[in-house]
């Protein structure tokens, strides 16, 4: 029997009061547009402190293991769910005969071996209730060895719980499938993503998005220099962010001009640390016009010449709002693993160019000085630079990733 009903546990710190609610109500949205993009029609609501979800199967007859799966894969990419119980749900009901059938009828239609090690665990949210939760708990032990001459129970380390909660309704389940946690999408604002065709950038994203925050993105494409399959896997990665975050808007900018600018008039040891700043400038830009109160990036401390704390240092100064850098202490090892985990690993790696591998200079600068670096940009100021940048931004194509 593949259960039609899910208890959604959400992880509770923090989130007293008023804060409660929408965290809640953002839960429930975040769940029901996920559902939506599976087949049949679910219902999703809040009872007694816990959030539902369950199938409407009209005919009865179209539920099954699949269905059954998609379900919890999808849930399984929803921000703020610490885990997901299927769970068996009946009327409220005072006789232990009836609770004894139930959890009976529950392992009959659950368990294909009855060969397992078993504690029951009773939480009873309704104080009134007849009996204490640790006489259900010897009651329904007592039955199940009973009913069962192979199962035994462990009160240490068992095989299976079954968790019985007395709520308006009772509840028996026995599986916690594991949540990615985080707090729900639309809880925490909204930020802009610099992202890239790389490894890091895209788990950025995600990792920021999982305290809740909105992704925009924005990719600094460098045509004929790069290609458009180079722009297309930034499009497959923000494909991917977005079964977490939901659709992604993502800004490309033709950034050849500049980068030709910059390459023209700048020393070509500066080259990196002045292209990232001009990138940041205009995802700022971007940014406050979208009402997004940050940028993120996929930097981490010491990774390649760029972003060495001199290097950070350089590139921040242009930035007046918050730079979220999520990566700042990982090891690419640890990153790629994340990578990996989280789905988007496989496509950073395909080997197209991005537009930094075309312009880099053999022998960067690791200590750049920003009043220098700051010097080298006053050259640009023949070329008109600000009006390059303005147009670079009216041209954006905006493609919304989902
Ligand atoms: P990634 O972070 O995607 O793995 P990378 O490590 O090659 O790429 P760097 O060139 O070191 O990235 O740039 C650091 C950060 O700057 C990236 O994590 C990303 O946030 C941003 N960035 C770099 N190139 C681009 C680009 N072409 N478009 C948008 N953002 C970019
Ligand atoms: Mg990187």
């Amino acid at each position: 029997m593949y259960s039609k009903k899910f208890l959604i546990k959400y992880a509770e710190i923090g989130i007293k009061g008023k804060n409660r609610y929408r965290f809640e109500d953002a839960l429930c949205h975040q769940i029901k547009r996920k559902l939506k993009t599976l087949f049949g029609e679910f219902k999703v609501y809040k009872e007694q402190e816990r959030i539902y979800v369950e199938v409407i199967d009209k005919n009865n007859d179209s539920y099954n293991e699949f269905s059954y799966n998609e379900i919890i894969s999808s849930l399984k990419e929803v921000f703020g769910i610490s885990s997901i119980s299927p769970i068996y749900q009946f009327e409220k009901t005072n006789s232990i005969y009836d609770l004894a059938s139930n959890i009976l009828n529950y392992i009959e239609n659950t368990f294909d071996e009855k060969n397992f090690t078993f504690k029951v665990h009773t939480k009873r949210l309704d104080k009134y209730y007849p009996l204490t939760s640790n006489e259900i708990n010897c009651e329904l032990g007592g039955v199940i060895l009973d009913n069962y001459p192979n199962t035994k129970v462990d009160v240490h380390t068992p095989m299976v719980f079954f968790y019985v909660e007395i709520r308006n309704k009772i509840n028996i389940y026995s599986e916690n499938i594991k949540g990615l946690g985080g707090m729900p999408l639309g809880t925490n604002g909204k930020a802009m993503l610099l992202l890239s065709g790389g490894i890091d950038s895209p788990l950025a994203g995600y990792m920021i998005a999982k305290r809740g925050v909105k992704i925009d993105a924005i990719y600094f494409d460098a045509p004929p220099y790069t290609s458009d399959r180079a722009k297309q896997k930034v499009i497959d990665l923000a494909i991917i962010l977005s079964k977490y975050t939901g659709a992604i808007p993502l800004n490309i900018i033709n950034f050849t001009q500049i980068q030709l600018a910059i390459y023209d008039k700048c020393p070509h040891d500066e080259l990196t640390i002045i292209m990232r700043r001009f990138m940041m400038k205009i995802a700022q830009k971007i940014a406050i016009e979208n009402e997004c109160l940050g940028l993120i990036t996929g930097e981490s401390i010491g990774q390649v010449a760029s972003q060495t704390m001199h290097s950070l240092m350089a590139t921040n100064e242009v930035c007046t709002i918050p730079v979220y850098r999520p990566l700042i202490g990982f090891d690419k090892q640890e990153i790629i693993e994340k990578a990996i985990s989280i789905g988007t690993y496989e496509t950073s790696i395909q080997p197209f160019e991005d537009c930094c591998t075309i312009f880099v200079a053999k022998h960067p600068v690791t200590k750049p000085s920003t009043k220098i670096i700051k010097r080298s940009e006053e050259m640009l100021n023949e070329l008109n630079i600000d009006e390059m940048i303005q147009k670079a931004i009216d041209e954006k194509q905006v493609i919304w990733c989902k």
